[in-house]
């Protein structure tokens, strides 16, 4: 399921280019184009979800597996021991700016402690 103007859909189509990390059937992971900290990579189900708004019961594993993922390839960057950060914007007061649900992977650095 595509959406034809989501970004985010166009790098899991490669109709856009991007530094892929880690693709599977149902998730891609791939390096922000604007990093925020030494490891930034964005993670996205291939299936076009809004925002977390959107999920419900029937995407609880697809959700499980992002997460499962998500440790892994901090343990492969070498991030899992110094700790890092899983973020999920959604909607305007959550400054998301792409609407494909994405989990942004964080580490590498101390990051500021503040949340919000
Ligand atoms: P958000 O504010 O949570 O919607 O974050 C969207 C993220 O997508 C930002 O960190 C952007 O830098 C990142 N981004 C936007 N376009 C691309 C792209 N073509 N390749 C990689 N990351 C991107
Ligand atoms: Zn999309």
């Amino acid at each position: 399921m595509q959406v034809s103007d989501c970004i985010f859909c166009k790098i899991a189509q490669r109709e856009i280019p991007s530094e892929i990390v880690y693709e599977d059937d149902e998730i891609l992971a791939f390096k922000d184009i604007q990093p925020l900290a030494p490891v930034h990579l964005v993670i996205i189900p291939k299936i076009h979800l809004r925002s977390l708004n959107e999920v419900n019961p029937e995407h609880e594993r697809l959700i499980g597996h992002i997460f499962g993922v998500i440790c892994r390839l901090a343990e492969e960057l070498g991030v899992a021991a110094t700790g890092y950060r899983v973020v999920t914007n959604t909607g305007t007061d959550g400054g998301q700016v792409v609407g494909h649900l994405h989990f942004h992977l964080l580490g590498g650095q101390a990051l500021e402690a503040k949340i919000g």
